[in-house]
């Protein structure tokens, strides 16, 4: 392969399995959270144990971890970091990503941690850029509401690397300044408890005759499209963004592998050949919409986001693709392992997505148990025998249509 420059693919980790889940699928990074001062409360997060197997297994294929320390923190909580620091000091984390002034100083003052500014501290032009170099920080992940171009110019002319979100779920506020899920749920989405919930239907109260002409009004006026750059990959590039960011710790395995694996294609592509083929990027758009999403939008990237990027419809898009299973362990030319995630029986059709190369369709002839008592049907949590599918490799994903799933 050429050693043309490509950005760093950046994927989230929710926790240990995900985070082999997306290097493994071919991200270059992973951003993940432990048990404290990360903005994930809901996710797993990782203990010291498995952050440290979790830094040894992405350090042993030459990928990089950041760890979250992105909330605002009160003085009790800055008292407890240094200790934590201390400790991904000495594990090798690669940089901490943080929002809070008091948290990049106490960063600074206490370990030799890179710095990425998160997204939280919506930086959004140079010369806050070159404001937060002097503080210390190397990296500036930056608002999603900043344009290709205008990353490209702030990389520029601040010095610093930049890194910009190219997938997943969008903010309506400035990333998380918003207290909605606080007075609505009493969850804080400063501190990892987002509710979303700006994707609820809102209603008015209107008086009787106004009701009666407002009947067509959507009620989903706060709640944003996905955001998808697979089409603007190669603006990305030419603009020298340094990291291409994936959102979504809270996501599934599913999810990650996917997004993981069309990316990192159509960033090895580019490497390869100096640019993209229009239907190559069709073939990638198909497979980012087999994991749960809603419509699609390009946000920003090119030009500030409008009406077209509220989602009008429903909350949730239905999924077209369900985790059939993951595997465990293969048995060249006999079987595969597989821990059941959403139940099948004999006869369906599966699909296996390899870690590099297209998805592979086969026929499930046989499952059993490990002792090879035949299952009629399976649940969610066995582990199961299938047939060996060529090229099968441990942490594969076996994914099923929805509609093969639907009778079990
Ligand atoms: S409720 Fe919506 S707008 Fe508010 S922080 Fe959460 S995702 Fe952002």
């Amino acid at each position: 392969m050429s050693d043309r420059w490509v950005p760093e693919l950046l994927a989230p980790a929710g926790n240990l399995e995900k985070l082999k889940v997306a290097i493994l699928y071919g991200a270059n990074a992973v951003y993940l959270g432990g048990q404290k001062f990360g903005l994930r409360s809901a996710a797993d997060n990782f203990t010291l144990e498995e952050l440290v197997e979790g830094v040894e297994f992405a350090h042993a294929r030459n990928a990089k971890v950041y760890v979250v320390l992105n909330s605002f923190l009160h003085d009790k909580e800055i008292d407890e970091l240094p200790e934590f620091l201390k400790f991904l000091d000495e594990v090798n984390v690669d940089a901490v990503i943080v929002s809070d002034l008091g948290v990049i100083s106490t960063v600074t003052e206490n370990s030799n941690l890179e710095v990425h500014l998160s997204t939280q501290a919506s930086c959004l032009n140079v010369e806050a850029a070159k404001l937060w170099a002097k503080m210390g920080v190397k990296r500036v992940v930056l608002g999603r509401e900043v344009s290709v171009k205008e990353a490209a110019k702030i990389k520029k002319e601040s010095g610093l690397e930049v890194e910009m979100f190219i997938h997943g779920s969008m903010c309506m506020a400035y990333s998380g300044n918003c207290v909605i899920s606080n007075y609505t749920q009493g969850r804080d989405s400063n501190r990892g408890g987002c509710a979303h919930s700006c994707r609820f239907e809102y209603g008015l109260d209107f008086s009787d005759d106004q009701r009666a002409k407002a009947q067509d009004i959507k009620a989903y006026f706060m709640s944003s499209k996905d955001l998808e750059g697979i089409r603007v990959l190669e603006e990305f590039i030419e603009g020298e963004i340094d990291s291409l960011k994936v959102e979504g710790r809270m996501k599934s395995h599913h999810y990650v592998g996917t997004i993981s694996k069309v990316y990192s294609d159509a960033l090895n592509f580019y490497k390869e050949h100096g640019h993209l083929l229009s239907e190559d990027i069709k073939e990638w758009e198909t497979e980012l919409r087999k994991i749960t999403h809603r419509d699609y939008t390009l946000a920003s990237l090119v030009e500030p986001a409008g009406a077209d990027s509220i989602y009008t419809e429903r909350e949730h898009d239905d999924n077209e693709y369900v985790v059939a299973g993951v595997i465990l362990d293969v048995v060249k030319n006999d079987h595969m392992v597989l821990e059941v995630r959403s139940a099948f029986r004999p006869n369906d059709s599966l699909e296996l997505v390899p870690f590099s190369g297209n998805a592979r369709m086969f026929n499930v002839d046989f499952v059993t148990t490990i002792m090879d008592e035949p299952y009629e049907k399976t649940k969610p949590g066995y582990l199961v025998k299938v047939p060996y599918v060529d090229g099968a490799m441990q942490w594969n994903i076996v994914r099923a249509k929805c509609l093969a799933v639907a009778g079990v």
